[in-house]
């Protein structure tokens, strides 16, 4: 055990090549240093570090007796005459092992107002997904097992029967992402074939997934017809020869041209792959079961809708407006989701069983569209009223205002959420945020003890004001948002 320290101050007061020239002073405050052994000793008594993995415990202790021993040598004026002391070393401690046992990924409140925050984990699953998740990852499962026949089975079947219920699709897989979905599609129906796209929907979202690129690695070849503002379906009509292998249609999810334009749509584009025998595909990105419009001033094509105007294989993600955990969702003609599920790619991109479980719960609840919009927090978030926004922001409002601080202003503003996550881009939805001003503190430095504080809270800042869209934030969540504004009062 003792051997296992090799540093006590003795030996390293000679081995140091910073012990040249050091004064007196320097030289008594090392030899206080106190030893490595002593310390582990202590803190193996003390109540709150004893229960410390014994590797990190050994690595924090070395990590305080080196600073107090760097400080020394650097800046020996900067020593507090108390921070040899056995306290004093245990707090340094406890700090150090505090932050390494805090997990990296963490719990964060999101007061950004976009709905689904592709950097802050897009969609909240409902209770019913989280539930499923927790019973079928701590128990055995049927995931690739037949109960009826006693077989091997498909793990896709736990979901199929439910997406071709809600969209009217004959055949349904899913795999890891959207991104996958698009790239095994590819792979599989036009692999040394071209596929014709119009060049105003070659898109890129965030994170570097461009349709080209993926085309490229998918072995398929890009045919783009057109220009970005306008393709007309004679631009299509006209790139098919022989080398043609399919017609694909890319919602421009992340963005909108606006002004003179004119583009195919998928009606049009199914009776031209129709008259020459090819397969329409259409990657919806965000994909939606529900008819937005209904509720809000939204407007997105249903996965239905896609599937009745004959597109043979759908694709989109499972974490964007869906609301489920991130997969991909692809549809259509059965021919086809055959062949996918034959290709080698299909078992690189395969779904995990977690998401599995947390996809089909999420799915279930469309079954009754009211419920899905209560039970399904972004639905939820996206359809809220502005009436139930502002009641957060009043009692969000109140509960900092109880800190009573003469430097405090709160102020509730009018402002616009997104839907993010690629869809719906040029919607706004009227929302309300909280604005905090501190006097003799800056935006910017309010923001940063914002997104340091447990758990992180990210707003934004508009002309020097720190915002929080109350569309985002829980109501469960408003007395944690208050408590990290008392920090900052505190913090100034
Ligand atoms: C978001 C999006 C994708 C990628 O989906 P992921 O599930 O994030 O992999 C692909 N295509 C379009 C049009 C999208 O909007």
């Amino acid at each position: 055990m003792q051997n296992d320290i090799p540093l006590t101050p003795e030996t390293t007061m000679t081995d140091s090549k910073k012990q040249t020239g050091i004064n007196e002073t320097q030289q008594l405050l090392l030899r206080k240093l106190p030893g490595i052994d002593h310390i582990l000793e202590i803190a193996k008594q003390d109540q709150e570090l004893g229960g410390t993995p014994k590797t990190l415990l050994t690595d924090s202790v070395r990590q305080v007796v080196e600073r107090l021993r760097n400080t020394i040598l650097e800046d020996h004026q900067k020593i507090h005459e108390n921070a040899f002391m056995d306290k004093a070393i245990l707090e340094n401690i406890q700090r150090i092992v505090t932050a390494a046992m805090k997990l990296n990924l963490t719990r964060t409140i999101n007061a950004t107002g976009i709905v689904v925050h592709t950097n802050l984990g897009r969609s909240l699953l409902a209770k019913e997904a989280l539930d499923q998740i927790q019973m079928i990852s701590g128990r055995y499962s049927n995931l690739e097992y037949n109960l009826a026949t006693g077989k091997r089975g498909l793990r896709y079947t736990a979901v199929e029967d439910i997406i071709c219920e809600l969209t009217g699709a004959e055949a349904a897989m899913v795999v890891n992402n959207n991104a996958a979905a698009v790239l095994l599609c590819l792979d599989t129906i036009a692999r040394h074939r071209e596929v014709i796209v119009s060049r105003g929907e070659l898109v890129e979202i965030g994170g570097s997934f461009r349709i080209p690129d993926v085309m490229e690695k998918s072995g398929a070849i890009l045919k783009e017809v057109g220009t970005t503002n306008r393709t007309h379906l004679i631009d299509y009509k006209r790139a098919i020869n022989d080398q043609t292998g399919l017609l694909l249609k890319v919602h421009t999810s992340n963005y909108g041209i606006v002004g003179f334009t004119s583009a195919v749509g998928l009606k049009e584009l199914v009776e031209l792959g129709d008259a020459h025998h090819l397969p329409v595909m259409e990657d919806l990105g965000s994909g939606t079961l529900i008819d937005f419009s209904k509720y809000s001033p939204l407007r997105e094509p249903t996965v239905k809708e896609s599937v009745n105007t004959g597109a043979d294989i759908v694709t989109f993600s499972g974490d964007k407006l869906l609301g489920g955990p991130q997969a991909g969702i692809i549809l259509g003609n059965r021919n086809i989701i055959d062949k996918i599920r034959q290709n080698p790619l299909t078992r690189a991109l395969r779904i995990d069983k977690l998401t599995l479980a947390a996809l089909e719960s999420t799915l279930r609840l469309y079954r009754d569209e009211e419920k899905a919009i209560n039970a399904i927090p972004t639905l939820n978030m996206l359809t809220a009223s502005i009436d139930s926004i502002e009641k957060k922001a009043l009692k969000l409002k109140e509960l900092i205002e109880q800190s009573d601080n003469e430097r405090l202003a709160v102020t509730i503003t009018d402002s616009a959420s997104r839907a993010g996550g690629g869809s719906l881009p040029l919607f706004e939805l009227a929302t309300k945020c909280i604005g905090i001003r501190i006097r003799k503190m800056s935006a910017g430095a309010i923001e940063k003890i914002m997104r340091g504080n447990d758990p992180p809270v990210i707003g934004r800042i508009e002309d020097d004001l720190f915002l929080m869209d109350m569309r985002t934030v829980q109501t469960d969540e408003l007395t944690e948002v208050s408590n990290a504004i008392r920090t900052c009062l505190k913090g100034s």
